[in-house]
């Protein structure tokens, strides 16, 4: 295709206005995933305006998850939705901070590299900014870059960003680049009437900072009329046809195809004087979103966690279950149960009625004893069962307490003892700064037992997945848990980490150290994922049969 001989990347920068959370990321998603289907090679990059190097440090109610890329840069979760969308993988340099920025501008003024010159917002901030957007495309050859500016034009902190698009878009020359923004049209429903003076302002504000957006997205709670469209082509100075509507959609995975059937990408193509004569392959992608929204059966599997009234806490998971549901024409309905509500008394309620149990990833103490009590439920009533990261290491201590009779046994995360059955790895412990110190990113991992569910998953030996912890399962221990019962399936062929544990006398379950739910795509579901809601929709039909049949000999 003639458009991949083209020499030079062009950059589509994605703006936001009028407020925050309208859905940049899921716009700037859908976008490359229509141009990926046109056969374009298209990255995805954030910036971010806070003032944190990464979001590693922030608690999970700040900014929800925290995502980690193959190399093991913690970034934000924008950078999972494009992951998602694009079924590629993103790296360090697709997430920039302002912390970073200012960082590295630091850094180069203690090495003297400035010659002796006053260090300023402009042009050394921009020029960092600048430097970073171009960085995404200096390892790898893109035809499209998108980059995604945080916040809402009009901030103080989104400034410099604004002014290193403006002077990009110079530097890159006509036709080069393209400003989207995403706005909102609120809808007043006395008069029945939907607004659009927030979007001109908003555009008034982003030309008072130099820059012309190209194609308007805007976001609103009932459909525009042609006059609405043309009313704001007219006063925001943008093509009619550059005018998109977003409107609600039961699924954000429908969002490439509302913006197909208005052209998005095409307007988008031709303002980068790029040919759009290809049509998308979108066919996966359609049945994919139809399987969402006409699922034949439901399956429900709680979801233990600390962080339950904060679903983007578990954004990562929450769609995981969303592909692996598809892929068994079934809606996984998640049931958030707070683990530090869960007692004894307690948990047969919470979760007696669920067809497959997932202890969550989480730091610290707190909700720790609910989680463990999880564990147990699961493996005393064999439940199919996944434990991520903590969820693992918890359904290691279970093991310990309640099948090998330590009492004590525990995570030395949580507490010291006689037992640490989770212990902090050698290299861990003289680390005391907390910013991108964990073990992150991608590792190799061995399945060592061609029996095990997880074998059986992924079909292959060697895998690779992503982590994010400081602790570990205790080696000292192995013989012992792998004599009563629980297995280790999964090895670092490097360091002898176990990453993965098993109970082969339970119907599926699973213990794993990584993260499994960070590589999961639309296009392809991931394997422990699925085989877990295969195993969900099992237990449920075996349960749902033997209450029938009881009913029948009680009868
Ligand atoms: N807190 C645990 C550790 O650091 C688990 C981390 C997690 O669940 N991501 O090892």
């Amino acid at each position: 295709m003639e458009t991949l001989t083209q020499p030079q990347t062009k950059y589509i920068f994605v703006t936001g206005g009028v407020a925050s959370s309208l859905g940049k990321g899921i716009i700037s998603a859908s976008l490359a995933r229509l141009l990926i289907a046109r056969g374009y090679r298209v990255t995805i990059q954030k910036l971010d305006p806070y003032i944190n190097v990464d979001p590693g440090t922030l608690n999970p109610y700040e900014h929800g998850e925290c995502y980690v890329t193959e190399d093991g840069a913690e970034t934000d979760l924008d950078l999972g939705h494009y992951e998602r969308f694009i079924g590629l993988h993103t790296t360090k340099a697709n997430n920039v901070t302002t912390g970073k920025i200012y960082q590295s501008v630091i850094n180069k003024e203690r090495r003297g590299e400035f010659l002796g010159k006053t260090v300023q917002v402009v042009p050394h901030i921009t020029d960092e900014i600048k430097r970073r957007i171009r960085l995404v495309a200096s390892k790898k050859q893109f035809d499209v870059v998108i980059t995604e500016i945080g916040g809402t034009v009009g901030d103080i902190e989104s400034l410099p960003y604004i002014e290193a698009v403006r002077q990009l878009r110079y530097d890159l020359g006509a036709t080069n680049s393209v400003v989207v923004h995403l706005t909102l049209i609120p809808y007043m429903s006395a008069s029945g009437e939907l607004k659009t003076k927030p979007t001109q302002h908003s555009v008034k504000t982003l030309l008072e900072n130099g820059l012309q957006p190209d194609i308007l997205v805007l976001r609103s709670e009932k459909s525009l009329n042609e006059e609405i469209r043309k009313k704001v082509a007219l006063f925001c100075n943008v093509d009619p046809d550059a005018v998109v509507e977003s409107i609600d959609v039961p699924t954000i995975y429908e969002v490439p195809l509302k913006m197909y059937e208005q052209k998005f990408d095409s307007v988008a193509l031709r303002k980068l004087n790029l040919p759009a004569d290809k049509e998308p392959d979108l066919k996966n992608w359609i049945r994919f979103v139809e399987k969402v929204k006409h699922p034949e059966t439901e399956v429900r599997i709680a979801l233990v966690g600390k962080y339950t009234e904060l679903p983007d806490a578990y954004k990562s998971i929450v769609e995981s279950f969303i592909h692996a549901g598809a892929a068994h024409n079934t809606k996984v309905r998640l049931v958030y149960v707070n683990s530090e509500k869960l007692t004894p008394e307690t948990i047969d309620t919470a979760l007696g009625d669920k067809c497959g149990i997932l202890v969550a990833p989480g730091f610290g103490n707190r909700g720790i004893e609910g989680k463990i009590l999880a564990v147990e439920y699961a493996r005393t009533k064999k439940i199919p069962f996944l434990g991520i990261c903590l969820g693992m290491q918890c359904s290691v201590v279970e093991f310990a307490r309640n099948v090998l009779g330590y009492k004590d046994a525990n995570s030395t995360e949580m507490e010291n003892t006689a037992h640490p059955v989770i212990d902090l790895m050698e290299e861990q412990k003289n680390v005391t700064e907390k910013g991108g110190t964990m073990r992150l990113g991608a590792y190799p991992c061995r399945l060592v037992d061609k029996h095990s569910h997880t074998y059986a998953a992924y079909g292959c030996e060697a895998i690779s997945e992503r982590h994010r912890h400081r602790y570990e399962f205790n080696n000292k221990y192995k013989t012992l848990f792998e004599a009563a019962g629980m297995k280790a399936v999964g090895i670092n062929p490097d360091t002898n980490l176990v990453e993965i544990v098993e109970i082969p006398d339970h119907p599926w379950f699973v213990g794993v150290q990584f993260h499994p739910e960070y590589k999961s795509t639309v296009l392809n579901p991931h394997p422990l994922f699925v085989a877990f809601v295969k195993a969900a929709l099992d237990y449920c039909r075996i349960a749902a049969k033997d209450a029938g049949e009881e009913n029948k000999s009680e009868k």
